[in-house]
This record gives structure tokens, sequence and C-alpha cells, in this order.
């Protein structure tokens, strides 16, 4: 099936948002149907509809939405227009209005100037409930406004019809300026697109295009204050970049030629040709932002629970509406049938659940772009939710707590008939195959020339080593373990070379706990969450690191199928609570763990494509303390989210009571509904602080 993304250009409620997904998943011709309210896309798969009869199926509930291509999408300037529109005619409708009641005129004139300004200011609201009664049969907001206010004309109430209708639409009108304000901080936040890249055309000619059309072995060339735009390699030049607005921390990382450069970094001094070693869509730069865009996608407990309750309550207000109307004037002798509708129809003007609707959604795309701004990739908001319930973290050693760069310390030579270079040229030849950290600072380290085609049958053997065969030998690096080496004479990380059935050797490996890791892990520890070590490595080397971070839990010598079985069993004793157990890790040979964690996180995302994929989490420094900083934003958006919703719903049942006593006006039912949620949307702004 073909992928269609669109933008639902005008679309303001978020509850229309869950209608429109809804509906459209219910179309058995389209599939995979997503709509996010925050970046206001739609995506879907389908073979036989086009884009006109989806946008007739989005119209039978929003009649005012309209699909547009991404591309052309501005969203700053359609919103200014149609805004100053709105206003315009507020004011012509308000002071008509006004003019039909104190302009001293014969009554019927009066009254017919009157309807026209309730007309102009009812446009908007009448115009789309028959559009949508006609298309689907159904009622919404609009349609219960707009019952309200010509309800309140005929009891008799025309000043006060008057002040729902404007409220109402004063506040339409600041909701959608402040949603999309909230949109905009965000998105800024997040300011790494690029606009474009200089595509190198001749030795000294280069020209402007859009980073979509430039292909893998292209050369593109980077000014200074320029953004690098697609993941290359350093052709020509140097210059330091910061990486800012990936990592959230402002260092100057310096490349020359032969660097890979990632995009999304910015030049600060320099002047660079990269050869192109990825397309746009698969670098960096673009899978970050679409993770973050997409990250709303997946839904919160939460936000599910809102949705469901947003369901049933409007039905329920309704039916409370038709109650009142019916039955205070039995119950109450004094009250006339005039006053109950009146009362009834208060109920009506507050019977949209907007306030929530807006409001959780947007609160989580806060706290992810939030989180995203300090280098901290959340891909979901069931993720973020999760986050300030965890009650236990497995960490991951080399590479996670310690810096997973190793120095050399000694290479031992068991068989004479072999010297310390042999020793260490058998273990460049298979490392130089592998991407574990050991590899990796083995191959910095030394410098030996060999042909990679001799080096046979490479198999890497996850959580201990590796192997290959050479000139018909067959050799083994690695632990203790894979070579079957007494283990009581292994100290510090050592690993062993075997020529078929011999160790010949070893190379002791030394490496460093990372600065601020023991801080880190104090502060996780003062919330409330258990701390424990699960390593591969040996045993003496997990409890020294382990005492040096202070950690009790530390099991050594694990497989990764052991990490996987124990992490199972710490999740199994807190099945039936709401607290999380989290994995962290490298995203080497630990893939299976993270993705079997309640919320796997993975470090050092900058540079590792396979770490953002396999993760719930991802950190794109080295640093632990981002863990905290994580939760802190989950608490605090947690904490907004209930703010929020306990105020709106206060606020609604204070209205519900009083009105039913008698005690609200209509118009203090619309100002406090507006006012509700302009305030709950204000608020969620703060997550952004
Ligand atoms: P950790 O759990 O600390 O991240 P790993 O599971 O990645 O450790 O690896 C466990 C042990 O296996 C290492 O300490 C090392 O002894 C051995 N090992 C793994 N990969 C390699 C490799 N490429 N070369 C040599 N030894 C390796
Ligand atoms: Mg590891």
């Amino acid at each position: 099936m073909k992928k269609y993304e669109f933008i639902l250009k005008d679309l303001d409620c978020a509850n229309c948002a869950n209608k429109i997904k809804e509906t459209l998943s219910k179309n058995e011709k389209l599939k995979n149907v997503n709509v996010n309210f925050n970046t206001l896309k739609l995506s879907y798969e389908t073979d036989t509809l086009s884009k006109q009869d989806v946008e007739k199926i989005v119209q039978s509930i929003e009649p005012e939405v309209t699909l547009v291509e991404n591309k052309n999408f501005k969203n700053k300037k359609m919103k200014k227009t149609t805004s100053i529109f709105e206003v315009i005619r507020l004011v012509i409708g308000l002071i008509i209005a006004l003019l039909g009641i104190y302009l001293p005129l014969p009554n019927i004139a009066g009254t017919i100037i009157l309807i026209i300004g309730y007309l102009i200011l009812l446009y908007r609201t009448i115009k789309n409930a028959i559009k949508l009664f006609i298309s689907s049969k159904k009622i919404n907001e609009n349609f219960l406004i707009t019952i309200s206010v010509i309800g309140a004309f005929l009891v008799g109430e025309k000043f006060e019809g008057l002040m729902v209708i404007t409220l109402y639409e004063i506040g339409k009108i600041l909701e959608s300026k402040a949603i999309n304000k909230t949109r905009k901080s965000i998105t800024e936040l997040m300011d790494i697109r690029p606009e474009y890249a200089n595509l190198k055309i001749s030795e000294n000619e280069s020209k402007q295009v859009s980073p979509e059309e430039v292909k893998i072995g292209d050369t593109i060339i980077i000014k200074q204050g320029e953004k690098v735009p697609i993941d290359g390699i350093v052709q020509k030049g140097s210059a330091s970049l910061d990486t800012s607005s990936l990592t959230g921390e402002s260092l100057l990382y310096h490349v020359r030629e032969g660097d890979k450069v990632l995009s999304g970094s910015i030049n600060e001094q320099g002047l660079i040709e990269l050869e192109v070693t990825e397309d746009y869509e698969n670098s960096t730069v673009n899978k970050i932002l679409e993770l973050v865009e997409n990250a709303t996608d997946k839904k919160a407990k939460t936000e599910t629970f809102v949705n469901k309750a947003s369901k049933i309550y409007t039905p329920i207000v309704t039916l409370l509406a038709i109650l009142v109307a019916v039955l205070l004037p039995i119950i109450n002798k004094g009250i006339t049938y005039s006053e109950s509708v009146y009362r009834a129809l208060i109920f009506l003007v507050i019977s949209c659940p907007c306030a929530i609707a807006i409001s959780v959604p947007l609160s989580y795309f806060s706290g992810i772009g939030k989180s995203s701004k300090s280098g901290i990739l959340i891909k979901g908001s069931d993720y973020l939710d999760a986050l300030k319930d965890i009650k236990e973290i497995a960490f991951d050693k080399t590479g996670t707590l310690t810096k997973g760069k190793f120095e050399i310390r000694k290479i031992d030579v068991y068989d004479k008939s072999y010297n310390e270079q042999d020793i260490l040229k058998y273990t460049v030849m298979g490392e130089s195959f592998s991407n574990h950290p050991i590899a990796k600072s083995i191959l910095k380290l030394t410098n030996i020339n060999f042909n990679k085609e001799d080096v046979k049958d490479f198999k890497e053997i996850s959580g201990r080593g590796l192997s290959y065969t050479f000139n018909n030998n067959k050799i083994l690096i690695g632990n203790s373990d894979l070579v079957d080496y007494n283990k009581d004479k292994t100290e510090g990380t050592k690993i062993f070379v075997k020529l078929n059935d011999d160790v010949i050797g070893a190379v002791s490996l030394a490496d460093t706990i990372k600065e601020g890791t023991k801080d880190a892990l104090d502060k996780l520890k003062e919330k409330g969450i258990k701390i424990r070590i699960f390593t591969g490595d040996n045993k003496r080397i997990a409890t020294r690191v382990a005492d040096e971070l202070e950690v009790k839990n530390v099991e050594s010598e694990m497989l990764p199928t052991d990490k996987y079985q124990a992490l199972q069993k710490l999740i199994k004793k807190y099945k039936n609570t709401n607290n999380k157990v989290a994995f962290v890790g490298d995203g080497i040979n630990d893939s299976p763990v993270l993705a079997l964690a309640d919320i796997g996180i993975s470090m050092g995302g900058v540079g590792s494509h396979s770490a953002i994929e396999a993760s719930d989490v991802v950190i794109m420094t080295d640093s632990i303390d981002k863990i905290n900083e994580a939760i802190e934003i989950s608490k605090k958006t947690s904490k907004i989210i209930k703010q929020n919703l306990i105020f709106a719903i206060g606020v609604k049942i204070l209205i519900l009571i009083l009105s039913t006593i008698g005690l609200a006006h209509m118009s203090l039912a619309v100002f406090a509904d507006v006012g509700v949620t302009l305030i709950t949307i204000v608020n969620t702004l703060r997550i952004l602080r």
C-alpha cells in the first residue's frame, strides 16, 4: 500500500483530532491511520482512496479542515489571515447587535438589527454546525453553542445570548493563538531542520539545493555558521562543530579529514567539504526529527483514559441538561420552564471537554520537546509518563558506566614461540571486524598492517568475544570463558588469544569510570531508585566498579541471555504494580534487553543509528545524569497534567452545580469554559521552562 502524509489545516480542536482518527481507522480501505494534533500531521496507507475521498471523510467531522501537502504548509502565514478576518467579523457583529439593543428604535426594527448582529456573530458556528449535521447527522460543540445562544434569545435573555457567542468567539481566537504559540515554541526548541545544502558541482562552483536532493557520494560544502544538513565524511578542510542542538551540551567538537560528521550540528569555525554517506531521509537530523514528531503518536495511558472519559462526558452533560429542563419545575414549583430551560442551556455551553482534550496531548508534546532540547530523545508519551515510575535501573557496565575507552596495560605471552607483537596482531585482525568498545579502543591504539582478506569465517560471540580462521588456524579472541582459561588468574579486563587448542597470550585492558557517574547514581538513589549492574565482564572488575560507585547489587560474567533472564525476573517482581524497571546500555549486544525493559535507555546516541532504533529513550551524550533530568521532566509533565485536569474538571462541576441552583449566568459559564482552556494551555507552557 502507498503511504500518504498531509497537514490538517485549520484543525484547532484536539477532541476532533481524536474523532478524525477514529473515523478514518474504521474505514476498511485505509490502513495505519495516524492523526497527530501537535504536529497537525495525518498519515495513512491506501491503494484505492484519493486525497479528495479522505478529505471528504475528514470534513464530515470537521467541516473547516482541509488537507494540504506537507511541503506547502506554512503554519504561521495561513493562521494570521484567518484570525484577522475572525476578529473583524466579531467586532462588526457585536457593534450591530449592541445598536439593535440600545438604539431608540421601534421594537421590530431593533429586533431585526439585533438578529443581523447575532447572525454575523454566529456565522462560523452555525455554518459548521449545519455542515456537520448535513454530512454526518451529528451534533458537536458548535451545534450546542448555537442552540444555547438562540435559546437565550428566545427566553428573553437577549444580552446574555450576545455575551455567550462573543465570549465563545473570543475564546476560540485566543485558543488557536495559544495553541499555535505552544506549537511554535516546541518546534523552535527543535530547530535543527536544515533548510539547504551547498552542493558542489565543479572545482570552484556550488549551488544551494534542498537537502532531499543530495545523493550518497555527492560532495557538499559547509561554511562557517551553517548547519550540517546531511551525514558525511570530511574530505577537505577542518572545522569546530557545535553539537549542542543534538546533545544539549555546548561542547565544541573538532573534525578534520577522514572524520565522520553528523547532520544537525553547526559549523562554528572553519570550512569543510563532506562526502555524503547517507541520504537526507536516513541522516541523523531527519531520524531525530521523525522520532520526536511521531513520539506523541504513541499515547500514554492517561491520555487514552482521558480520551475515553471525554467521550462519555458530553452525552452525560447533555442528558443532565434535559433532566434539569424537564424536572426542575416539577420539583420546585417556584421555577418556570423558561427558567429551567435557561439553566439547562448553561449545561450545553460547558458540555465540550475541550480544555482537557487539548492540554493533555500538548503537555506530553511539550515534555518530549523539552527533553529533546537537552539531548534526551523520548520515543513516546507513554515512556515519558513511565519515567517517573522507575523503581529499579539495571546498568550495563562497559561503555555505559565506564567510558568504554580501554587502554592497553600489558601484553602476556604464554607460548614462547610467539612474541608480544604476534599476540597483538592476532587480536587486531579479529577486532577490526567488531563494533565492541574493546575493539574500537584497540584499533585506535594500534597501527598494524594486515590483509583483511586473510581473515576468514569471522564470527562475533556476543558478550564473550569473537572467532575467525587465518591460514587454516582457528583463532578465538575473548574472555576466560570463551577460551576456557583458568578464571582465578584473571585480573582486570583481559582478552585471551587462543590459537587452535592453545591459549598463547593475553592483552590486559583498563577502562575508567565516566566522570559524574557516582553523583548521578547517588541522585537516582535519593529518588528511591534501586541501582543494579549487569555485566559480561569478570567478577573482580565488576566488584571494583560497583564498590567505587557504591552499588550493592552487581552481577558479573553474564551473557546477553543471562542479562535477559535477570531482567525478566525483575520485571516480574513489579508485575502488578505501577513501578517500572529500566535498563541502560550502549546498544552494543544488549538490544534484546533494551527492548525487554519497561524503559530501555541507550547512551551515547550520537553516532549510533542502531542504538536509536533499539531503545525507548535515547540519550545523545554519555552523561548518566541525563536520566535524572529525564525523570524530572517526566514528573513535571505529569504534575502539570494533573493540575490541569483537576482545575478543568473542578470548574466544570462547580458551574454545573451553580447553574442547577440558579446562581450562574450563561456568560459566566462561557467565560469559565474558554478561560479554563486558555489557562490550561498557558500552564502547559511551563513545562518548556
Ligand atoms: P558489558 O556487559 O560490560 O557491556 P559485554 O557483554 O559487552 O560487556 O562483554 C563481556 C566481555 O566479553 C568483555 O568484558 C570481554 O571480555 C568479552 N568481549 C566481548 N566482545 C569482545 C570483543 N570484541 N573482543 C574481545 N573481547 C570481547
Ligand atoms: Mg556492553
